[in-house]
Formats: structure tokens, C-alpha cells, sequence
């Protein structure tokens, strides 16, 4: 099987999860490239990778199958005016960057096949989940390739539009954060209720991987296993209860309509 050539331009914390997970699926490391102004973190990279990383994006970039755009969304537009001209005919361009459409990339970039990806930060542990949309440009090989790249670093969904990012921004980009906020509290929780801070967050902390296995492994949906935790007139039914009396199920869908329109807003 041939593996196609990767460029990774900027050779960040994504960039590192996704070589990583890319090598570990056994991608040899003659097929990945990367570029990155950084000398430190040039060195850093391929010392850890065992991959070339270049000083220069167009040299990177050049002979590639797959360019992904792995730079913070400040500077995407510069890179991408700079790197145009030496962008191979054909490539598939993959951006991973928060916020940038798909139009202006095809703006700055010209008539490309791009690929634009919601990844989330689990993805540096190969537990991320993200979704994916692809231009009209992009061929079925290369959303095939572009599925098996964000498919190294976790789960990896194709979206039919592109203003579906933004609900993927609200329930799995920024999700983390949101289970984070869920283990603060039922940590701070469990210390009023007489436990010491390190007990009461790790039980919270491993509460939550247990509970997301239990999820994930199982053939049924959470609400089915919420119900079979629940006796009547036990424990969990009256914290259920409170959580339902203070509008939980409102509170969550009020904060997911924020991100998403935050992440539109910033489009
Ligand atoms: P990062 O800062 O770790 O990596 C960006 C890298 O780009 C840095 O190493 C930087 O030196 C390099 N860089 C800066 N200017 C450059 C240039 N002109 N040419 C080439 N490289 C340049 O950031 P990150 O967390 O890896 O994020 C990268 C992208 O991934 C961002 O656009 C972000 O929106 C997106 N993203 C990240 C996450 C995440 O979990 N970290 C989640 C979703 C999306």
C-alpha cells in the first residue's frame, strides 16, 4: 500500500498528535513532513518523530498529497497567501484551524480540494472526536484520506454542511471543557461533603472515564443506562431530581447555542 506524502504546516500540539497518531498506524516516517518557524520546537519534533522538519512551508508542502494547515487561526491567512503559489497541483488541503470557512481558504488559496476539521483537544491522547466537511473539490479518495488522518487521533465524523461545524464546536470542540466544569463542581462538592480535595477529585475524575467507557461500550444509549442506575426513591434518583428541578437539561442546551453561536460569530 502506498502511503500518500503529508506536509504538516505548523508543527504545533495538533500537528504533534496527529504525526504521532499517524506513525503509530504505521505511516512510515519518510511519508510526513513538517514545517515550523520555531528552531526549538523544529528540533523538538524530529527528534521525537523521527520526521524532516523544515525551516520553510512551500518546501514542505512541495510534492505533497495532503497539505494540512496547522497553524492557530491568526496567521492562517499569511500562510496560506505565502504558500498558494507552491501548493502541488491536485494536493488535498486539510485545516484543522477554529473558525476559518472553507471560503475564505478557497479565496486565499485558489481552486483546491480542502478539507475543513472541528478536532478537539482529547485528540492529543488519540481520544479526540471530530467532524469533518469537504469542499465539492475533494475527491472521494481524498475525504477517504482526510478520514483516516483525523481518524489517527480518535473518532472522526463527515458533516453534508459546513454550518454543521458549528454545532460540532458546541457539543464536541469545546465539550471538554464542559465535563472539566462537571468534575470541578462534583469535586468541590464532595470536599462539603467531608471528603479531602485529592479523594474527592480523583473519584470524580474516574467517575467520569467510567461513565464514558460505560457509554461508548455499551449497545445502549445513555438515557437507557441512566434509567438502570436509577431506583426509585434510591440515591441517584435524588440527585437527578435536583439536577432536573434547577433546568439542567435547559441550561445545557442554553450553553451549546452560546458556543455554537460564538463559533458562527467568529466564522
Ligand atoms: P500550536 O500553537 O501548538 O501550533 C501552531 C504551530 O504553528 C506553532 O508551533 C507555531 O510556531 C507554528 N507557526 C506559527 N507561525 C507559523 C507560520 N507562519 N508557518 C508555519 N508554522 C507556523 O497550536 P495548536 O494547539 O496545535 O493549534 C493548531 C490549530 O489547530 C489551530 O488553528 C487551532 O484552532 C486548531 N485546533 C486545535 C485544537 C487543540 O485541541 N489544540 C482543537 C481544535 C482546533
Amino acid at each position: 500500500m502506498t502511503h500518500p506524502r503529508i506536509a504538516f504546516i505548523g508543527a504545533g500540539n495538533m500537528a504533534a498528535s496527529l504525526i504521532g497518531g499517524l506513525l503509530a498506524r504505521g505511516v512510515p516516517t519518510a511519508r510526513i513532513v513538517a514545517s515550523e518557524p520555531h528552531a526549538e520546537q523544529r528540533q523538538r519534533i524530529a527528534a521525537e518523530h523521527g520526521i524532516a522538519v523544515l525551516e520553510d512551508n512551500a518546501a514542505a508542502a512541495a510534492g505533497a498529497d495532503i497539505v494540512v494547515l496547522a497553524v492557530k487561526p491568526q496567521v492562517m491567512k499569511d500562510v496560506c497567501l505565502a504558500l498558494a503559489p507552491a501548493l502541488p497541483q491536485g494536493a488535498l488541503v486539510v485545516s484543522i484551524a477554529a473558525g476559518i470557512p472553507c471560503a475564505s481558504l478557497e479565496r486565499w488559496l485558489g481552486e483546491q480540494a480542502i478539507v475543513r476539521c472541528m478536532p478537539n483537544t482529547p485528540s492529543l491522547l488519540r481520544e479526540g472526536a471530530s467532524g469533518l466537511y469537504a469542499n465539492a473539490r475533494t475527491s472521494a479518495a481524498q475525504r477517504e484520506q482526510a478520514g483516516e488522518l483525523l481518524g489517527a487521533v480518535g473518532l472522526a465524523l463527515w458533516l453534508d454542511e459546513e454550518a454543521q461545524i458549528d454545532a460540532v464546536t458546541a457539543v464536541s470542540g469545546s465539550g471538554p471543557a464542559y465535563f472539566f466544569l462537571l468534575m470541578e463542581a462534583m469535586s468541590a462538592a464532595g470536599q462539603r461533603l467531608g471528603l479531602d480535595a485529592a479523594t474527592a477529585s480523583l473519584l470524580a475524575r474516574q467517575t467520569a472515564l467510567g461513565a464514558a467507557r460505560m457509554a461508548l461500550e455499551s449497545d445502549v444509549d445513555p438515557a437507557e443506562l441512566r434509567r438502570r442506575v436509577t431506583s426509585p426513591k434510591g440515591t441517584t434518583e435524588a440527585a437527578i431530581n435536583a439536577f432536573q428541578a434547577g433546568g439542567f437539561e435547559a441550561l445545557v442546551d442554553q450553553a451549546l447555542h452560546a458556543a455554537a453561536h460564538r463559533s458562527a460569530q467568529l466564522a
